[in-house]
């Protein structure tokens, strides 16, 4: 049996919904622009281009129902709601018509951006790690498994900040869909149990502020809420 001369660091993972096991987390790949109303704010032309990833730590995840600290290192912390799956068997080269195969499940999250990070490393074309993969920047309400929700493909997307609806869409519209998503990304990553990938965000992005109650769902997924607190 391996020791370690520290104790190894807590499996990061997600709650399941009417369950009190959780869904142990490996990885959490992230799909930029993936709904052209949200490209085009930021200032982007939402032709169907190939998605592209980047990623965030496991350990990013906080459940919901938490209230975390406003974020170091920004003035200008974003939400942006998004559907996020879970992975449940592993593979490369995914076939689409075989991807929902692969799924375990299916849930909502929160992709929290200091934007002001993310915007200059566009600028510098530097990696976009630390306005995306900060501590905390991954809430996630308890995910539901496919065997009960089935793989939907539409239903309303929404997120309200202190109860004032600011982005609200239907999953339909996602440019690049949940089966050519899981495809594409495992031509370049062999995808395993545990990974996690959050599917990109509707238009209506913007800044949250410290005392903010953030909430939102998608339909049939279920609700997530955040409360920003003071700087920790
Ligand atoms: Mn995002």
């Amino acid at each position: 049996m391996t020791s370690y001369v520290l104790p190894p660091p807590p499996v990061a993972s997600v709650a399941v919904a009417g369950s009190d096991k959780r869904f142990a987390v490996r990885r959490i790949f992230c799909v930029g622009r993936n709904y052209e109303a949200h490209a085009r704010e930021m200032g982007k032309d939402p032709t169907r281009e190939a998605p592209f990833f980047f990623m965030k730590p496991a350990d990013a995840i906080v459940d919901s129902g938490t209230t975390i600290p406003y974020p170091p290192d920004t003035s200008n912390l974003h939400h942006e709601i998004e559907l996020v799956l879970a992975i449940g068997k592993g593979g490369v080269n995914i076939a689409e018509d075989k991807a929902l195969e692969h799924v375990w499940g299916y849930g909502v999250g929160i992709d929290f951006t200091r934007r002001d990070r993310q915007g200059e490393a566009k600028d510098a074309g530097r990696p976009w790690e630390w306005g995306k993969a900060f501590d905390r920047s991954a809430p996630m309400a308890p995910l539901s498994p496919a065997a009960a929700v089935g793989h939907p493909a539409k239903g309303r997307i929404w997120l309200a900040v202190n109860g004032k609806v600011k982005q609200d869409q239907d999953i339909a519209d996602l440019i690049w869909s949940v089966p050519e998503i899981i495809s594409i990304c495992s031509r370049s990553m062999a995808l395993a149990p545990g990974d996690v990938i959050m599917t990109g965000t509707p238009a209506g992005v913007g800044a949250v502020a410290i005392g903010d109650v953030i909430t939102g769902g998608i339909e049939g997924l279920g609700e997530i809420s955040i409360t920003l607190g003071p700087k920790a």
